[in-house]
Parts: C-alpha cells; structure tokens; sequence
C-alpha cells in the first residue's frame, strides 16, 4: 500500500517507528509536510501537491497533526479523505479532541468518569465556579496549553482566584478542575488501536510536583492496568471516533476519570515502557481496516 505519513520532521522517534514499521510490512510510506501541502479544490477532481509535485492518490494516510497546525493540518488530511484515502483518525475526530471542552462535554454525555470541571467567562462568575467544582484545592488549566505548560495547582481559595483572575485579563481560555490528590502525581496512559488497549504506562512525576509529563521530568513504567481501566479508555477513544488514541486517566478514589484524549500520541515512551511495537499494530491495523473512501466523512465534516 502507498501510506502518507502527514508529519513535519522525518527524523521525529514516532515518525521513523511508522516509516519502519511500513517498510517492514512491504508498503510503501512518503512522510509529508503538511505546511508544505497545498491543495486543488476543484469539484469532482481533489488534488494535493507537495513541493512542485501532484501527489496523487494514497491508500491510507496517519495523521501526526502537532496542536499548533490543526487547522491547516486538518484541512490537508480532509483533501486526502475527499481523494478516498483512509485516515487513520478522520479529520472531524481530530479537530474534536483538539478543543479540551468540547471533549469534556462528550465524554461526560456517554457517561465516562471525569473530574469535575468547570468553565467560565466573566470574572464575576468565578467565585461560584470555584465553589460548583468542589473548591480548593484546585486544578487550573489553559485550553491551548501542552505538555503540562499553563497547568496550575491551586493550594488555597485566594490562590485560585487570583491565578484564574490573572489568566483571564490576559483573555486566556481556561477550565478549573477538581484537584485529585489521591492520584499521587502519577497518571496512566493507555495507547488504545481499533478498539483495544493496546500498551500502558504509568507515567510519575518528579517528587514536589504534581504535573507527570515526561517533558517535565517525569518518569515512564509498565503499569497493569485493571479491566475498569481498560474499558473507560477503549470507550473515550470510542466516544471522540479515535481509530488510534492515546488516553490519559487519574486514579482516583470513585474509579478511573479520563483527563484527556490525544490523537497523535507519541509512540516513544510507551513504546520504551511497555516493550511493545505499538507501530506494527497500527500498520497492521491499517491493512485489515484501508478500503477506498472508507470513512464515515469522506471530507465533509
Ligand atoms: P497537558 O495536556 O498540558 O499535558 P494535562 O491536563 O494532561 O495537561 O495535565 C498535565 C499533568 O498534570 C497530568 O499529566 C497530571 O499528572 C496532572 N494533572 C492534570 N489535571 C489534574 C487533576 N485534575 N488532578 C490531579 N492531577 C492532574
């Protein structure tokens, strides 16, 4: 099979696992830029070109779409859905999980365990939203923000209003969350493809922080995971129409609440982790699952 890897750096660990992984299964991978793409919009005959090139058709493409290109990123991966390619995440899915309130709101209308969260636009609304999500401590997060940056601990009442007060003169969204404590700094990710949980990590962060991202130090472990866990992050992956996610849930004392559905997660730590070639079951994946014009969209989403 021809496959596009839409990524902007080949050299990337998840990039060059998948480009392997290819190789290995006898297809045929082209790692694309996607702010490098430029698309033919023209009825009845999509086109998309890459560097003075028409590209022509690809049986499947895997989206690796970074936060900060999905616009554009996602328009390019609809022009390959509209020439009949099959997407690993579809586009509409993508741009879905990128927007944490709106994934919030899904989850929570399917029934899957959340922490509490709370959301508000004036400044004097706050005080009560403090109070709806439990009061402090709390969690405060900026919706445009990755890798544990513009996430928050407040200690105390005052401490949150001030900090919530602060980012909302600078006109910055964010959502306030109920602090769980009993997670210990830690969080598992669980690497969901095709409906199955396919590798776990428990990713704990450095001792005095609370925040567990590898990019703020901290540490990746196998974890077993139980089957409670195991069914909330096949059924958020489910909810949000992720073929392939990477779902991160905390521990707490009511059961197994989902923080976030990633859609390019990165295959590195859990890769390392758990000692599974995770981009040989997506490869694999995508050979019993690629038929032309199969997706629920086409496009149009
Ligand atoms: P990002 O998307 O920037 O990684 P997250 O929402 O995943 O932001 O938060 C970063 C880390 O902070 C998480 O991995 C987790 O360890 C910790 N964390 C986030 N929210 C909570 C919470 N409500 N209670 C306890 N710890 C949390």
């Amino acid at each position: 099979m021809k496959i596009a890897i839409l990524s902007r750096n080949k050299d990337l660990y998840s990039t060059r696992r998948l480009i392997e992984a290819c190789e290995q299964r006898g297809h045929e991978p082209m790692v694309i830029d996607v702010l490098r793409s430029y698309m033919d919009v023209v009825p009845s005959k999509p086109e998309i070109h890459f560097k003075g090139e028409n590209l022509g058709r690809f049986d499947a493409v895997i989206p690796r779409i970074g936060a900060s290109v999905t616009f554009y990123g996602t328009a390019v991966l609809r022009q390959f859905e509209m020439m009949g390619s099959f997407p690993l995440n579809e586009s509409v899915a993508i741009a879905r999980s990128r927007d944490k309130l709106r994934s919030l709101q899904l989850l929570s209308r399917k029934g899957v365990g959340l922490p509490n969260t709370g959301y508000a636009h004036h400044p004097d609304d706050v005080q009560d939203l403090i109070k709806m999500v439990g009061g402090a401590p709390l969690v405060i997060k900026l919706l445009e923000g990755t890798q544990g940056i513009g996430v928050v601990l407040a200690e105390t009442k005052k401490a949150a209003e001030s900090v919530i007060e602060a980012f909302m003169g600078l006109k910055a969204n964010i959502l306030i969350q109920e602090y769980i404590k009993e997670a210990g700094g830690a969080d598992i990710r669980c690497l969901v493809v095709g409906g199955k949980v396919v590798a776990a990590m428990k990713r704990q962060a450095l001792p005095g922080e609370f925040r567990s991202n590898l990019h703020r130090g901290g540490s990746a472990s196998l974890v077993k995971i139980t089957p409670t866990e195991r069914a909330t992050a096949v059924k958020a992956a489910k909810v949000m129409g992720l073929n392939v996610a990477g779902v991160d849930i905390l521990r707490s004392d009511r059961g197994p609440l989902v923080m976030e559905v990633n859609s390019s997660p990165g295959l590195e730590g859990i890769e390392i982790a758990s000692g599974k070639d995770v981009a040989d079951m997506i490869i694999a994946f995508i050979e019993k699952n690629a038929k032309p014009n199969k997706t629920k969209t086409r496009g149009k989403g």
